[in-house]
């Protein structure tokens, strides 16, 4: 498998269906025994590199199991089956402590405003971003990222950890340099993987990046000098944990418009309860990703994936609205069809589900409701995401029963 561009990752659901087939064969054993070798771009067999149609859901979490657990015994696929589930585990957790996104964008804003003022700060932050700080291996990743949009998860882990303790910049502006390229950037993989290595996930336990693991996981390509060779926590503020929001229920009878966005764009789910949209909007929050701008091929890998979605389910979603990122206008819109609810799929905490809450508060004097429908599958696992990812692990059999669409056999 070659992946050397970002023209790699089409944003269509066809070529993740055809990334999947190609990945299954080697998605049991091989993947448990390979999985954490990063051999560079173009060269990532060894991983799926599902993660841009997953993390948009032009492919589905229960269809991937499923594909995968069709060819391998869970025994066999347990790794990549587990790899899933942190996704799943990280959206869930994130869900039941949402503070810990606003906690992120706030420390973000704070460490823009001291690159403004502090040139030191602002010259370091942009060699990092730029790969020049003369750490080969950071230095590649880095360019790796901006030119591919992907990054292995181990050069992921090696990356951050370099970022924060050898070159000791604030973990945000790393994690926001995550978000502004990576295809499947996301809210609660990306800032909880950041926080998990600076240790303020799993209080004070940090991840430690090491010449000779980087040499022996990269067979030989780096073994970067200079790097910290302790990893002292950062501090943080513990934050409580709140119910799930309870799922709500659409009423098929009622005059209903849809919106897509790009948390989820498999929305055959909305149709199979019988919804049947006047009209379909779709939603832009790419932008909303990060304060500064986010690289163009991540804009063009959202609105290629919901022109996607939009053709593939021309038939059942009524007339199409032009994307729209503005919730006054979206708003308009909902009110100019005669709408009496707006249903969309569940946006888990991020840019989607703070623009969901503002168009909410605007159609409530209107008598509009917005409905937000959760996949059985969120609902089931998310509730799990209670404490570390060994305690929900211990679930993955049970949920495996459990979800609709997951057979196994
Ligand atoms: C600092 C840091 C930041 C990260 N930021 C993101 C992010 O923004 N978005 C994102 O999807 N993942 C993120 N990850 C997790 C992980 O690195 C990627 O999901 C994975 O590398 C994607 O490549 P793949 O599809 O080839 O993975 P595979 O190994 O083939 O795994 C299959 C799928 O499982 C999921 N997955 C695998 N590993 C993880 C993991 N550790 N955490 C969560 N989900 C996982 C992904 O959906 C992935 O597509 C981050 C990890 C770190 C250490």
């Amino acid at each position: 498998m070659t992946l050397t561009t970002t023209q790699d990752f089409m944003p269509t659901r066809t070529a993740g269906l055809e990334r999947l087939a190609r990945f299954i064969p080697v998605a049991g054993t091989d993947y448990a025994r390979f999985r954490n070798y990063d051999l560079g771009a173009g060269q990532h067999g060894h991983v799926s590199t599902l993660s841009p149609w997953i993390r948009h859901r032009l492919l589905t979490e229960t269809e991937v199991l499923q594909s995968i657990l069709t060819r391998h015994s869970p025994a066999a696929a347990e790794k990549f089956v587990q790899e899933v589930f942190w996704r799943t585990y990280w959206k869930g957790w994130l869900e039941m402590r949402p503070s810990v996104w606003d906690i992120y964008q706030a420390g973000l804003r704070g460490a823009l405003d001291a690159v403004q003022t502090q040139s030191g700060l602002r010259a370091a932050w942009a060699d990092a971003c730029k790969g020049q700080t003369g750490i080969d291996a950071f230095d590649h990743w880095a360019q790796e990222l901006v030119q591919t949009g992907y990054l292995h998860n181990h050069a992921r882990m090696w990356f951050a950890s370099i970022w924060i303790f050898t070159l000791r910049l604030p973990w945000e502006l790393g994690a926001d340099f995550f978000l502004r390229h990576l295809l499947d950037g996301d809210p609660a993989s990306n800032t909880l993987s950041w926080r998990w290595v600076a240790g303020l996930q799993t209080q004070g336990k940090t991840y430690l990046a090491r010449p000779d693991n980087i040499e022996t996981y990269t067979k030989g390509r780096f073994r970067p000098k200079g790097l910290a060779s302790i990893a002292v926590p950062l501090e943080g503020q513990v934050t409580p944990r709140q119910p799930l929001p309870a799922a709500e229920q659409a009423d098929p009878t009622s005059a209903t418009v849809c919106i897509l966005h790009d948390d989820d764009l498999s929305p055959g789910f909305l149709f199979e309860q019988g919804i049947a949209p006047i009209a379909t909007a779709c939603l832009i929050t790419t932008h909303q990703r990060s304060p500064l701008h986010v690289a163009p091929h991540l804009t063009d890998f959202v609105s290629g994936a919901m022109t996607d979605a939009t053709t593939r389910w021309a038939d059942r979603i009524g007339e199409v609205y032009t994307p729209i990122t503005d919730t006054a206008l979206l708003a308009d819109w909902v009110r100019g069809h005669g709408a009496k609810q707006v249903v969309t799929p569940y946006a888990p905490v991020g840019p989607n589900a703070s623009a969901l809450r503002a168009l909410a508060a605007l159609l409530a004097p209107d008598g509009i409701r917005l409905i937000r429908l959760r996949r059985d599958y969120d609902s089931a696992a998310w509730p799990h995401a209670t404490a570390g990812f060994f305690k929900f692990k211990d679930k993955i059999p049970k949920l495996l029963g459990e979800v609709k669409g997951i057979t196994l056999v």
